[in-house]
């Protein structure tokens, strides 16, 4: 597996930033956007004895969740080629593409993502493991008190938390 990384999105311009050194013990307390030149403080959360993640590496927020990284456009390109050959192959292709999706979401590692500032978070150790994205956390954090799902945050954030029931 690489090494542990972390990047989000520009918030000036959209473009993607990463965090130097943000496996080590001492990562930076500002970050420059090389496109935009735009700097984003930074207050990351510490790390598990493990090297796993007890919060945000960007943001410091304790609630995170997991997702495969399996790149959207290229899900839905497979899909988009097995229709137009469906025709000619007897409708097998989509057959294919469903294994071939299956394949690759079986095979794609993982990411962590923050709730609030959506930094990703690839190839630290899985332990403390973050549950998958879970609504209720996700419209407490929107909308706070006002959500009707809002129960108050696990102490200690998602680390080691359950996974969702819905
Ligand atoms: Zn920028
Ligand atoms: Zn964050």
């Amino acid at each position: 597996m690489s090494a542990p990384c972390v990047h989000y999105e520009c918030a000036e311009c959209g473009a993607r930033v990463d965090v130097p050194s943000a496996d080590g013990a001492n990562p930076p307390s500002a970050v420059t956007c090389a496109s935009c030149g735009a700097v984003r403080e930074l207050a990351p959360a510490d790390l598990a004895d493990t090297g796993g993640l007890l919060g945000c590496r960007a943001c410091g927020h304790p609630e995170l969740y997991r997702r495969k990284a399996f790149p959207r456009a290229l899900g839905i390109g497979i899909v988009v080629v097995a229709a137009v050959l469906a025709p000619f192959t007897n409708y097998l292709s989509l057959a294919a593409a469903a294994l071939l999706d299956l394949v690759f979401f079986l095979t794609m590692p993982e990411e962590v993502v923050c709730y609030v500032c959506d930094a990703v978070h690839r190839g630290f150790p899985t332990t403390p493991k973050h549950p998958r994205f879970d609504r209720e956390i996700d419209e407490r954090l929107k909308y706070g008190k006002r959500a009707v799902m809002g129960r108050p945050m696990r102490e200690g954030g998602t680390a080691g938390a359950p996974e969702p029931e819905h």
